[in-house]
């Protein structure tokens, strides 16, 4: 995933994450890649458009 500087870490993404990807810290967002089932629920959730998947993963 791919977090753009619009992220206001909320963790509205983390909230919805079926699989529990998403990690809010005091440095960003962590991601476990390995995880991810990219059903882009935390791309249609964050209000801001802060996330865009990384099509070359
Ligand atoms: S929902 Fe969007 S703004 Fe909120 S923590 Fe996730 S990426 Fe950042
Ligand atoms: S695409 Fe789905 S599984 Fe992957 S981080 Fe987003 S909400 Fe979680």
């Amino acid at each position: 995933m791919i977090v753009n500087e619009w992220c206001m870490y909320c963790g509205e993404c983390a909230g919805v994450c079926p699989q529990c990807v998403i990690e809010v810290c005091e440095t960003g967002l962590k991601f476990d890649e390995q995880t991810c089932e990219d059903c882009k629920f935390c791309v249609m959730v964050c209000p801001v458009g802060a996330l865009e998947k990384d099509e070359q993963k």
